[in-house]
């Protein structure tokens, strides 16, 4: 016997096609939110039941929906958005399909409150299968329009079933808020569960969009973040947004992708991004990006059916090509910049005066068009030299291992400069001294802080008006009036290199080669830095404008001299022979003369010898930064063999060379540290000293002499336009 076929019920024909455009809860809140967005609301407030099975609420601040309209909202194709077909390709609202709300009342119990700006009370009704069930309710209500919906898929237990937990849903409703409340900085959004009192997803109207990727997704990538933005005529689009950089990597892709602020999915567009990261992120991790198109509302077709949010558009192979040509040039920094290590050194002189440095600049101010090949990285949040090099299996280098709490970063970077002596009887005490976590009183942790920020940039003021200031913004900070440390300070003022002094200032880190050299870039230029020497000078001036001011890095094991002493003289560097005396007498003469000038060291210099002849502080020169303790034994030594004690400037210049010494970046100290068992965890330890103390110092606190032009100290490898010059006629 053959079926009959016979026509559906109407009300099931809806219910299916219903089931068809809203597939989930999540479905429905990306639909909710477009209508409030294309309201113009400021404000949309979101709460959920059940992961929106129970219960989905919306509340908006928008135009609100007139009286008269509320009879039809929730019928198919009504719309207040659309009049004619042609209207189709020019379209600038989310909603024009009149789908979304009469689909959602086919399979829920919808209730609309809402009131218009002329309203004088607010509309209350419901619905259900597209029709109004009763006339719509004068009742109080702020202007904006709040829709509810209970019971989503009552009458369709298939598709009930079919949705996982409702954990699972309200996640993805939460992810459905959060990338639009990412897209739509400006306005505030919040989603929480019902009942509960503080919001899920919370973003405030004055944020950016950083401070809404830092809320929803954490700092971690909001720290790693460089912002994007390209347009093409031709192609008739234009891209903004922000994407992170090779240092920061998830296990899967993240792609917020607005096409004419829709959220929407486009498989090739992330496969042709993936592809860029894969060069420089580690196997099987992926980027986060978020980003903006708007493509010319006649390429794209808008038409689409709600659930499917993979979008196609015309010209999309080449849009995709230009979108990822420009993703890889901002994630490159520059693009030339892997050619640099092809060059050879040019030694010499490189930097001339300051004179061409600052033209350079005034030049790059005042063009108004920058040419591709000029182009170069200036952010230095972009790709650093650490992305080429592999992190290792088990423990992927931390960008910044020491983190922003000063007192951790004290303790870890003690550890790396332990060092193995076995063939001394001294091991155990060098050992106990290098694994000592050196103590930061936090009086005098904020004082070095203060240092730090007090400390204004050279360029701009004299020596006497910098004093005033310091003097100034510290009431506690000593006012050093001793002639011989002023005539030091302007012996530094006076030798500045200010063409070297802005290229610090204003460089771009590239990367360490190792301790001794670092890699920084300057417009388009890359230099090779001789980082002993800078962080020598660095610390020198330190000590003398810092004078009587240290904080005091304590040691929690006090050293005893002389025990330092007989390290030095044990030592080949002492050039100790038979001829100087027994070890034992000079290390005890060296101990009594420490002694008698403690006093005058902790009062000026923060080192803090004890009454038995123990060293028990040094010097806070730099916030975070503790020298490598293998140099304490020759500092010690040297202290009493190379400063002239009798005259009082030539006292403070010595021990401030001895000391800044001491303190700067050393290739054989930290080499033989990184030989230790240490090495694992904190092998990048030295690597972030240079990169986020000693050289974010040098863009503050710094006044390279003139020499380090031309000894060598500072030599440039590689100039851009130079470069393309040889391989234009490659
Ligand atoms: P579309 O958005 O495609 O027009 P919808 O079914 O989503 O279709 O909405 C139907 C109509 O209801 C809209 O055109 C709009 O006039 C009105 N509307 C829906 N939500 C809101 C809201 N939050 N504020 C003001 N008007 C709304
Ligand atoms: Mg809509």
């Amino acid at each position: 016997m053959a079926g009959v076929i016979r026509r559906l019920d109407e009300t099931v024909v809806n219910r299916i096609a219903a089931g068809e455009v809203i597939q989930r809860p999540a479905n429905g809140v990306k639909e909710l939110i477009e209508n409030c967005l294309d309201a113009r609301s400021t404000n949309i407030q979101v709460t959920v039941k059940d992961g929106g099975l129970k219960l989905l609420q919306i509340q908006d601040n928008g135009t609100g929906i007139r009286k008269e309209d509320m009879e039809i909202v929730c019928e198919r194709f009504t719309t207040s958005k659309l009049q004619t077909f042609e209207d189709l390709s020019a379209i600038a609202t989310y909603g024009f399909r009149g789908e979304a709300l009469a689909s959602i009342s086919h399979v829920a119990h919808v209730t609309i409150t809402t009131k218009t700006a002329d309203a004088k009370c607010a509309y209350k009704a419901s619905y259900s299968d597209g029709k109004l069930k009763g006339p719509p309710k004068p009742c109080a209500g702020n202007q904006g329009t709040q829709i509810l919906v209970e019971d989503l898929f009552y009458n369709v237990s298939t598709r009930r079933k079919a949705l996982k937990s409702p954990s699972d849903e309200y996640s993805r409703i939460v992810d459905v808020v959060s990338r639009y409340a990412i897209h739509n900085s400006g306005k505030s959004f919040s989603v929480k569960k019902q009942g509960e009192t503080v919001a899920d997803v919370r973003t405030l109207p004055n944020a950016s969009v950083v401070d809404n990727i830092r809320g929803v997704f954490g700092n971690a990538v909001s720290r790693e973040l460089i912002e994007v933005g390209c347009e093409d005529q031709k192609l008739a689009y234009k891209m903004k947004g922000y994407i992170s950089n090779a240092n920061y990597s998830v296990k899967k892709c993240i792609l917020i992708l607005f096409i004419n602020h829709r959220l929407v999915e486009s498989s090739a567009l992330k496969k042709a991004i993936e592809t860029v990261y894969a060069a420089y992120l580690p196997k099987n991790t992926h980027p986060f990006l978020y980003l903006s198109l708007e493509i010319a509302p006649q390429n794209v077709d808008v038409n689409v059916h709600p659930t499917k949010h993979e979008v196609h558009f015309l010209h999309e192979d080449s849009v995709i090509e230009s979108v990822q040509k420009h993703v890889e040039s901002k994630l490159l920094g520059s693009n030339s910049s892997r050619t640099y290590f092809t060059q050879t050194l040019l030694p010499g002189l490189s930097v001339s005066g300051g004179g061409e440095v600052k033209s350079t600049s005034a030049a790059a101010e005042s063009s108004e068009r920058v040419y591709a090949h000029q182009m170069v990285r200036t952010d230095c949040r972009t790709q650093k030299l650490d992305a080429f090099l592999q992190p290792k299996e088990k423990s992927p280098p931390d960008p910044e291992p020491a983190g922003p709490s000063g007192s951790k970063a004290v303790t870890k970077t003690a550890q790396p400069d332990s060092v193995e002596m076995d063939e001394t009887d001294d091991a155990d005490m060098m050992e106990a001294l290098a694994e000592q976590e050196a103590e930061v009183p936090k009086g005098h942790e904020d004082n070095a802080n203060g240092v730090q920020r007090k400390r204004p940039r050279k360029e701009q003021q004299q020596q006497e008006e910098e004093e005033d200031l310091r003097a100034a913004a510290t009431p506690e900070r000593r006012v050093i009036k001793l002639n011989s440390i002023k005539e030091l300070r302007g012996e530094i003022t006076e030798n500045t290199h200010k063409g070297l002094q802005e290229m610090l200032q204003n460089h771009s880190f590239v990367g360490c080669v190792n301790p001794q050299w670092t890699l920084i870039q300057h417009h388009t230029k890359l230099y090779l830095l001789n980082t002993t020497k800078l962080s020598q000078e660095l610390f020198y001036q330190i000590l003398i404008y810092d004078f009587g001011n240290f904080g005091v890095l304590r040691l929690s094991t006090p050293a005893p001299l002389y025990d330092l002493a007989m390290l030095a003289l044990d030592s080949e560097e002492s050039g100790w022979t038979e001829e100087d005396g027994p070890k034992e007498g000079l290390a005890q003469y060296i101990v009594d003369f420490l002694k008698k000038k403690a006093e005058m060291l902790e009062d000026y210099f923060s080192m803090e010898i004890d009454q038995e002849g123990n060293l028990t502080g040094l010097p806070l020169l730099l916030d975070k930064y503790t020298p490598v303790m293998e140099g304490l034994p020759m500092f010690i030594l040297r202290l009493a063999t190379e400063v002239n004690w009798d005259n009082e400037k030539e006292c403070f210049r010595d021990f401030s060379k001895e000391c800044s010494v001491f303190y700067s970046i050393r290739k054989q100290y930290i080499l033989e540290a990184e030989s230790g068992e240490e090495q694992d965890a904190e092998v990048n330890s030295w690597r972030w000293k240079v990169e986020h103390i000693i050289f974010k110092a040098f863009r503050t606190l710094f006044s390279p002499p003139k020499n380090f032009s031309e000894d060598g100290t500072v030599l440039q490898i590689a100039n851009l336009p130079d470069l393309y010059k040889v391989f234009e006629r490659c």
